[in-house]
């Protein structure tokens, strides 16, 4: 070894492992976290990357960044409110403290006051019922799409499942209905044209091979022009029409974003009761879209039809996790969600709020619609307003402590207070400050 090799210089694994920021460290991280940090900063100084007397302080700075899970928390300043990237609905104050309650050992299944086994998920099961009283029985699984292959499996069996070509959305990210819904080898019977379908196609191929029905609302797209569909309540008409005498062909709805009820800042977004009252015999919804709740696939319709869901070994494999349906229960009973927050925020305060911030950087104010995003109200425009800034903005504010995402639109960066919790204006204005530099 030479003189100036730096190997010499690499300061040895005990001394840096008895750093004061290394014992505060052990606090947060494993022992295997905080050696690997160790080792990868003398690594830089053998490859001459980092000065040797640096080692320490860039260590501490390393280590007091670190947390055990590197999922960090991103201001929302697209104006998306249910934004796939950034894990769908925040969730509720009450829906996080009942996250924590559900944290530890808890009565997920077990009934405290019999001592005996009591049935995982009642509570959210309740809740949802009381939500949605047109619902004679509900089950929550994992997801949205995890609800779907269950409905359909299980209520078609070895029969038909019968679907509209204009029906056959892709959820998200290359992942089809159609070939989800055929994993466990269920039959698809496609029926009418992309953009149109009507009584007849159904009733053509309606009878003793039909095992069940299946409406899927495009949730995420829109098409116009030439276009016709058949609607919940003359979907039921036609299946009490072909279903001979004895039987029910169930109607499965798959909805996808969740509302309980019509909404009124959502015109032509489908709720769950409506298509309920409109003879549904199964709706199928996701928790984390405009319920805005935690991820979940929530199923509600007639007890026979729940029932036959939750006795299918499908169901076992979906099942919902406790923290989920811990928050899911508080979700629905709590006070309100950051969703509705901003699905329904004044755009004259939501004016001021920006106009403050705006004001503050010396940047314009222009007009920006938001929108409902993943799984909702496609192409409906949300009227509010964004801070107008440089391009060059974006990439600093997605990197700043905390991290925001702002949208990037016609080589502009716009902030858009929609998504932003009120309380959380003035820790945006830092991180704009901070960026402007
Ligand atoms: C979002 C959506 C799904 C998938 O639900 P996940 O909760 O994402 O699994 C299925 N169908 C429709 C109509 C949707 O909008």
């Amino acid at each position: 070894m030479g003189q100036d090799d730096p190997r010499r210089t690499v300061p040895r694994t005990d001394r840096l492992l008895a750093l004061p920021a290394v014992a505060a460290a052990r606090g947060r991280l494993s022992e295997q976290v905080i050696r690997g940090v160790v080792a990868q900063h003398q690594d830089e100084v053998r490859q001459g990357r980092l000065p040797a007397e640096s080692i320490e302080a860039a260590i501490e700075r390393e280590l007091e960044a670190r947390r055990p899970s590197t999922i960090r928390p991103v201001l929302n300043a697209t104006g998306v409110i249910v934004h796939t990237n950034l894990g769908r609905a925040p969730l509720s104050a009450a829906a996080i403290e009942a996250i924590e309650r559900a944290a530890r050992y808890a009565d997920v299944e077990l009934d405290l006051r019999s001592g005996k086994r009591g049935s995982r998920g009642r509570g959210a099961v309740d809740a949802l019922l009381e939500a949605c009283p047109a619902a004679e029985a509900a089950l929550v699984v994992n997801n949205g799409a995890a609800a779907l292959l269950l409905a359909v499996t299980a209520l078609s069996g070895e029969a038909e499942i019968v679907v509209s070509r204009g029906e056959l959305i892709e959820i998200g990210a290359g992942f089809r209905l159609p070939e989800l819904m055929q994993v466990f080898g269920s039959r698809l019977r496609e029926v009418g044209a992309t953009n149109r379908t009507h009584p007849a196609d159904y009733a053509r191929v309606l009878g003793d091979a039909t095992g069940c029905v299946l409406k899927v609302h495009p949730s995420n797209f829109t098409i116009s022009g030439f276009t016709s569909g058949v609607d919940v309540a003359a979907l039921r008409r036609l299946l009490d029409e072909h279903a001979a005498a004895d039987r029910r062909i169930p109607l499965v709805v798959d909805l996808g974003s969740g509302l309980l009820e019509p909404d009124p800042a959502l015109p032509d977004e489908p709720d769950l009761t409506s298509a309920l009252r409109a003879g549904a015999d199964v709706v199928i919804a996701s928790g984390d879209k405009l319920l805005g709740g935690p991820q979940a696939g929530l199923l509600l319709g007639r007890r026979d039809a729940i029932e036959r869901l939750a006795k299918h070994p499908l169901a076992r494999a979906v099942r919902a996790d406790k923290l989920a349906l811990a928050a899911l229960e508080a979700t629905l009973r709590g006070p309100g969600t950051p969703v509705r927050d901003a699905l329904h925020a004044d755009p004259a305060r939501l004016h001021e709020r920006t106009l403050v911030l705006a004001t503050r950087l010396g940047a314009p104010v222009v007009p920006h619609d938001g929108r409902v995003g993943g799984g909702g109200a496609p192409g409906h425009p949300l009227p509010g307003w964004a801070i107008e800034l440089p391009a060059d903005y974006a990439e600093r504010l997605r990197l700043g402590e905390p991290a925001v995402l702002a949208r990037v639109h016609d080589g502009r960066c716009l902030v858009d207070l929609r998504c932003i919790p009120e309380a959380s204006d003035g820790l945006l204005l830092d991180a704009l400050i901070a960026a402007k530099r």
